[in-house]
């Protein structure tokens, strides 16, 4: 089922000759041809948000806003002059006082019908609609992403809420008759119900601060958990924003709380709590496994949905429409700086055509302008941390040694083209050739704006190397219809996609591509925004109940 009230441009009234174009609904594969309208509520919406930047931002616990000592600065990657806001560096104390608040809370917010939950958490991701252009604006701001990357991922969170919302009312709460045993002289009734399991960790990572936070967030508490939700540490500011829309929701005091702090302390004193019944985690493949393994510490099996990395292939044979591939393969790699879980780095292509797609993904790149993402012209901002731009610089110079940077391989400073990136993170879209295949950047994932090709005469041999890493979370594909079809059956991922030009293996939204990985990527084999996805915050109670005939 499709989620509800996209972004849209009004409908045209009189009846049309020629078929109605659809009203624009904003999602990944769509964002290439918004209405002009769209571009002047964010421009509106970033002004005003630029007019009041530097506030002192609370955390909210037990519905009270907190404000501590100790803060820490939240800059903007476009310009690191930019303070965006101060923010509090919780302690320990303060992310076990949102335990509390959250343990007290549940029983009452468990104990709601299940269709007074839908509504209420309907009513938050109303609230992000709402408020879709600011949040859209400030993940610009805070992340470095362009105007169409911002609203989607403030647009997919409300989607993605809505989704759980649709798929609880759709599967009647998940309370079901089962079978009635033959008993004579009795009579029996069976009842499967799913219930929520308690308090949920929420931990979110920086590239999708909004979405992976207010997704799980969503399919937590209306399946009946209440939540405890650690942004990181480069986006504490969204976090906020996604606070403020479940308080202004009417969500009661305490269902949801939100603490800000390093993962190390804050972070990690939620998940070594053994009143922490769940947890969402969404980052590194290294954090990952270590709160996998840590939670797996405590006295009895708790969930953990571990959402990591990726290091995602995309195969060409000959057999493909090579501009599709070239458009595909640009927008995956280097699309929010490559910085996507999702991201295309790796790039399989047959020899017979390997020089007719790089001519065109070269062009593709060497057009890709650089720049402030919050200016329209721009399609690719900053890198988002210190360390991102310092890795940056650190594998290039890596794989110039290795390979063959055949564009990139810089860092962007001072004034070009009137164009400024001396306060900020730029760095080139790098496309680079001929590294051996045993060579360790094969198999790491570097979240930056690189991709590595590689050309192959067997596609056997391409499938091979495409599955022959720790991760399986996207994959793409471009040839003809019968590869396809094998490529889907062979290949190792959780998303994967053929011949598609909106992105080779990045673009999902929730209701049309649930996303999430196999093997390193996910440890719940079920997908965020999709079928299976709500009934991984409960669990399963058989009610049996006799009567004497
Ligand atoms: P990260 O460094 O693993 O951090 C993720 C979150 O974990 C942050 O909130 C971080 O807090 C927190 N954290 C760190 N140490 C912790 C600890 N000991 N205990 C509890 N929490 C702790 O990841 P990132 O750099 O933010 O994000 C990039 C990664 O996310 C990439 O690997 C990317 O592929 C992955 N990702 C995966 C998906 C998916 O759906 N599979 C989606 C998006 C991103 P601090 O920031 O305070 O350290
Ligand atoms: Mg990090």
């Amino acid at each position: 089922m499709a989620a509800k009230k996209p972004i849209k441009k009004a409908a045209p009234k009189k009846k049309a000759a020629r078929p109605k174009a659809a009203p624009f609904r904003l999602t990944y594969a769509t964002m290439f041809t918004p209405p002009e309208e769209l571009h002047t509520r964010y421009e509106k919406a970033l002004a005003q948000l630029k007019g009041r930047l530097g506030q002192d931002q609370p955390m909210l616990i037990n519905g009270q806003d907190r404000f501590t000592e100790a803060k820490f600065e939240d800059r903007s990657p476009i310009n690191t002059n930019w303070v965006l806001g101060i923010f509090q560096k919780g302690s320990a104390q303060d992310a076990q006082d949102a335990l509390a608040a959250a343990a007290a809370a549940w029983p009452k917010w468990a104990g709601l019908k299940w269709q007074d939950r839908v509504r209420l958490v309907r009513k938050a991701a109303a609230q992000i609609e709402k408020r879709v252009y600011e949040i859209g604006a400030a993940l610009s701001l805070e992340v470095g992403k362009n105007r169409m990357e911002g609203l989607g991922d403030a647009q997919e969170t409300a989607d993605l809420i809505y989704y759980a919302c649709d798929q609880l009312e759709a599967n009647g709460g998940y309370i079901k008759e089962m079978g009635r045993d033959p008993l004579v002289g009795f009579k029996a009734t069976n009842t499967s119900i799913l219930r929520p399991y308690g308090v949920w960790v929420v931990i979110s990572p920086w590239n999708f601060p909004f979405a992976l936070a207010g997704g799980p967030t969503g399919a937590a508490l209306v399946a009946g958990n209440t939540v405890v939700f650690k942004p990181a540490t480069d986006t504490p500011w969204t976090g906020r924003l996604l606070a403020e829309c479940v308080r202004d929701a009417g969500i009661p005091d305490g269902v949801f709380n939100f603490v800000t702090g390093p993962g190390s302390t804050v972070g990690q004193t939620l998940i070594d709590d053994p009143r922490v019944a769940g947890i969402t985690f969404t980052g590194s493949y290294d954090v990952g496994m270590h709160i996998y393994r840590s939670f797996a510490a405590g006295k009895y099996p708790r969930p953990v949905i571990a959402e990591m990395g990726g290091k995602n292939p995309s195969i060409v044979t000959k057999g493909a429409n090579l501009e599709d591939a070239a458009t595909g393969i640009v927008r995956s790699a280097f699309g929010l700086q490559g910085q996507k879980c999702s991201a295309n780095s790796r790039i399989f292509v047959e020899n017979a055509v390997k020089d007719k797609l790089l001519a065109k993904l070269l062009d593709k790149t060497r057009a890709i302008a650089i720049g402030d993402p919050t200016l329209r012209t721009n399609w690719l901002g900053p890198v988002a941390n210190a360390n991102q731009y310092r890795d940056f610089g650190d594998y290039c110079e890596e794989l110039s040694q290795a390979g063959t940077i055949l564009h990139g391989g810089h860092k962007l400073t001072g004034v070009k083209d009137g164009l400024d990136y001396s306060q900020g993170y730029y760095c080139e879209p790098t496309l680079v050739d001929g590294v051996p295949a045993s060579h360790r950047l094969w198999q790491s994932e570097m979240f930056l704006p690189i991709a590595m090709v590689e050309g192959f005469d067997d596609l056997t041999y391409a499938l091979t190397r495409a599955n022959d890493v720790a991760y399986g979370l996207t994959a793409g594909f471009y040839g003809s219809k019968k590869e396809a079809a094998w490529f889907f059956d062979q290949i190792q991922a959780g998303v994967t996609y053929a011949n598609r030009p909106q992105g080779a293996t990045t673009g999902a939204w929730p209701g049309f591509q649930p996303f999430g990985g196999w093997k390193g990527s996910g440890s719940s084999g079920k997908n965020g925004g999709g079928l299976y996805y709500v009934p991984l915050y409960m669990h399963e109670q058989i009610r049996t109940n006799i009567e004497r005939a």
